[in-house]
């Protein structure tokens, strides 16, 4: 054997294995549980759809999907920490709207906030309530534009950090009515509505799946709707458009994603796992009493988020350039 080929052989071989290596990797995914990871506190609207998708997905998949609350800096620490994961598809990531706001908010991170990952579809897009504790001084959203436009900073509105889906609604909320009021920033709007519930916090914009059963329990005060139309799921709530705030609307979305760099085959199994879950009875069920539904099937694909979600980063862009607020 010449010098060459004795250099060249073993190069080749190990070459061979590795794509032996991860060709059986993507046909035999998963090979142990899966985690992914919220980057929120455990209890709040992240959290409870990733719950539900996670264990559908584990069913599909034949691995468990345990979910991990990295909650903090509206949403960035969790990412964070995906994007910097090895990339087999066994962390993974579920996030919102702050996928598409993150990038232009946040002018220093640790991690690529669009490059850092691979989409693996979406899952669903969830309406906004504007909710108050139960004893605050407005009956309706009339009466709340009122009291806030007296109290301005005597009123406090958690969120989950600049960047939260209840951050971007809060601040549209105050752009609307040109006022500013005191901002409480939680790991996560579970936390929030424990301190609403409690009435140590006033007010509050969070998605229908963390909001629905306390307004229908009657433990918070529900002023309106962020959808252009009435809820099924709750009837007796009007729109914020008819209560008061014309064109006020907002939906958050949430999305699954892999870090950068995890094979397409394995996107692609991931992707069929997020579609048969979205396809289950309960799993819809569920949604819909929490006042969403799984998105359609073609929409829950890599590809399919991937340009969905680039055209939301650029549409949020100039909105966000325009109000000058950034995280930092
Ligand atoms: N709904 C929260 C938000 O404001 C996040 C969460 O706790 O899921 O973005």
């Amino acid at each position: 054997m010449s010098r060459l080929s004795r250099r060249i052989l073993p190069a080749l071989a190990a070459l061979a294995m590795g794509v032996v290596a991860n060709h059986s990797s993507a046909q035999t995914f998963p090979t142990r549980p899966i985690t992914v990871i919220v980057p929120f506190a455990a209890g709040g609207p992240t959290d409870t759809v990733a719950r539900l998708v996670a264990e559908q997905m584990g069913r599909d998949l034949g691995q468990a999907v345990v979910v991990e609350n990295v909650g903090g800096a509206g949403g960035t620490l969790g990412a964070q920490r995906t994007a910097s994961a090895r990339p087999d598809g066994h962390t993974l990531l579920i996030h919102h709207i702050g996928m598409s706001t993150i990038p232009t908010l946040y002018r220093r991170l640790s991690y690529d906030p669009v490059n850092g990952f691979e989409p693996v579809g979406l899952i669903t897009e969830v309406p906004m309530t504007i909710i108050g504790k139960r004893n605050l001084a407005a009956n309706n959203l009339q009466e709340l534009v009122t009291l806030v436009r007296r109290e301005r900073q005597g009123i406090n509105l958690a969120n989950a950090g600049v960047g939260a889906a209840s951050h971007l609604c809060g601040l549209l909320f105050q752009s609307a009515l040109n006022v500013q009021l005191t901002t409480v920033p939680y790991r996560g709007t579970g936390p929030a509505m424990n301190d609403l519930v409690g009435g140590t916090v006033d007010l509050m914009c969070d998605q229908t799946t963390n909001t629905t059963e306390q307004i229908r329990a009657g433990t918070v005060r529900a002023y309106a709707v962020t959808t252009p139309t009435r809820l099924g799921s709750l009837p007796d709530l009007p729109t914020a458009n008819e209560a008061g705030m014309p064109g006020f609307e907002i939906s958050i979305w949430h999305g699954l994603y892999a870090p950068r760099g995890t094979s397409p085959e394995i996107v692609a199994r991931l992707s069929t796992a997020l579609q048969a879950a979205l396809r289950d009875p309960g799993l819809t069920r569920r949604f819909q009493d929490l006042g969403t539904e799984p998105v359609a099937q073609e929409r829950a694909t890599p590809d399919a988020h991937r340009t969905f979600w680039q055209a939301d980063v650029a549409r949020w862009r100039p909105i966000i350039q325009a109000a000058g607020q950034f995280a930092d």
